[in-house]
């Protein structure tokens, strides 16, 4: 099962977790586990703060402090520091299902994190 998410700049969070229920529901699923992964090397998948926007705005700002676009990388193509951002915030989510809805806390969400957008991307979700 695949969600295709498109980014619009260069970095963004979007929040996933609606379309994550979705999936859930048309599949079925009651009670179980939700694996999301995202197949690609300059985004990731993360369960933060879904309230308050300034939140993701603060990570993203925290993420360019700690992996500058420009700091004299090796990597060819120039875009090492998504690649950093991705392997830092990670590449997969595990989640509990209870009544057919990913069980988070009030105040999280499932974010799509874009480091080096703008790209339609996919998230793999496996459910059992
Ligand atoms: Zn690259």
């Amino acid at each position: 099962m695949i969600i295709t998410v498109k980014s619009l700049s260069r970095t963004q969070f979007i929040d996933i977790t609606s379309h994550v229920n979705d999936k859930i529901r048309k599949a079925g699923i009651e009670t179980g586990l939700c694996m999301l992964f995202i197949p690609h090397t300059t985004a990731a998948i993360t369960i933060n703060e879904s309230a308050d926007p300034n939140v993701k705005k603060d990570i993203e700002m925290a993420l360019d402090k700690l992996a500058p676009w420009d700091d004299g990388y090796r990597h060819m193509e120039g875009n090492s520091a998504a690649h950093i951002k991705s392997t830092l915030v990670g590449a997969s989510e595990l989640v509990a299902i209870e009544n057919s809805q990913i069980v988070l806390g009030t105040w999280q969400g499932i974010f799509f994190c874009e480091f080096d957008g703008p790209r339609t991307r996919k998230v793999h979700l496996k459910m059992f």
